[in-house]
C-alpha cells in the first residue's frame, strides 16, 4: 500500500509542478511571446528562471527536491524562486493522496467521483494561488468548470437536475446580488462566475455550507489583519482564496455537516 501511495504522492508533486508552470504561462503571456522569438523557441516548450530566463537543467526542475537543494534560489542570477511553487507542489501532492484515501475508504469506488474529486482539487488550488498572486478569478477556467461539474454530477453520480439548478441560482444569485448592489466595488464579476461554478459542483444545500465556511475563514483571517492594521477596509480581498478553501472543504465534509446541522433541528 505504501508504495501505492508513493507513486500517487510522485503523481500529484507532478502535477502540482504543471500547475505552477501553467499559472505562470497564463499571467507572462508577453514575456513568454518575446522569448520564444528571440531564442526561437516553441512558445513556453521548456522551464525557465522567472527572473534571468535561463533555460533549467533537468535537476533544477524535480519538484519539491530542486527548491531544497538550491536553497530557494536560482542558480546563476541568485534571485529567490518564490516560495509558493514548492507550497503548490506539496499541497498537490498530499491532497491527492488524501483523496485517494477518502475514495477507497467509501463502501463503492465510484472512479467518476474520483475523478471529479481530483479534477476539481486542482482546480481549486490555482484558484486559491492565482487570487491570492493576483488578485483575479479567470473566467474561463471557473465556468469551463462549472460545466464540467454539471456534466459529471447529472451523468455520472446521482445528483438531480433541481438541486443542481438550487446551487447554482444560490451561489450564483448571491454574489450577482453584491455586484449590483455595490457596483462592482465589493467584489468583482470573477467572484460571480466563481458562485455558479461552486453551484454547480456542490448543488443545494452543500453550497450553503462552502459559502458559510469561507465567510467564516474569510473573518478569521481578516479580523487580525486589520487589528494589526496591516489591512484597512479599502483593502483588495482576495475573496477566491477563500472560497476555493470553502468549497474544497465543502466537497468532503458538506453532507456530514449538512446532516448534522439538520440533526439539530429536529
Ligand atoms: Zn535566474
Amino acid at each position: 500500500m505504501f508504495f501505492w501511495y508513493s507513486l500517487i504522492f510522485i503523481a500529484g508533486l507532478t502535477l502540482g509542478s504543471y500547475l505552477n508552470s501553467w499559472m505562470w504561462r497564463v499571467h507572462e503571456p508577453a514575456r513568454l511571446a518575446t522569448r520564444s522569438v528571440a531564442g526561437g523557441n516553441r512558445l513556453g516548450s521548456r522551464s525557465v528562471c522567472i527572473h534571468c530566463n535561463r533555460a533549467l537543467a533537468w535537476y533544477e526542475n524535480i519538484p519539491l527536491c530542486s527548491f531544497l537543494v538550491l536553497r530557494g534560489k536560482c542558480r546563476t542570477c541568485r534571485k529567490p524562486i518564490p516560495a509558493d511553487y514548492f507550497l503548490v507542489e506539496l499541497v498537490t501532492a498530499l491532497l491527492f493522496v488524501g483523496i485517494t484515501y477518502y475514495h477507497l475508504s467509501l463502501s463503492v469506488f465510484s472512479p467518476w467521483h474520483f475523478f471529479r474529486d481530483v479534477f476539481f482539487a486542482a482546480l481549486l488550488i490555482v484558484v486559491f494561488i492565482y487570487d491570492l498572486k493576483y488578485y483575479i478569478i479567470l473566467p474561463g477556467l471557473v465556468l469551463a468548470g462549472a460545466v464540467v461539474a454539471f456534466i459529471i454530477n447529472i451523468r455520472y453520480l446521482t445528483f438531480s437536475i433541481q438541486h443542481l439548478a438550487i446551487g447554482l441560482a444560490i451561489g450564483g444569485g448571491f454574489f450577482l446580488l453584491q455586484y449590483v448592489v455595490s457596483k462592482g466595488r465589493w467584489i468583482g464579476k470573477g467572484d460571480i462566475y466563481l458562485g455558479v461554478m461552486m453551484g454547480a459542483l456542490l448543488g443545494w444545500p452543500v453550497i450553503v455550507v462552502a459559502l458559510f465556511l469561507s465567510y467564516v475563514l474569510g473573518a478569521l483571517v481578516s479580523v487580525p489583519l486589520l487589528v494589526s492594521k496591516k489591512k484597512n477596509l479599502n483593502s483588495e480581498v482576495p475573496f477566491g482564496t477563500f472560497l476555493a478553501v470553502g468549497t474544497l472543504a465543502a466537497m468532503f465534509w458538506g453532507e456530514p455537516i449538512v446532516r448534522w446541522y439538520s440533526g439539530l433541528l429536529k
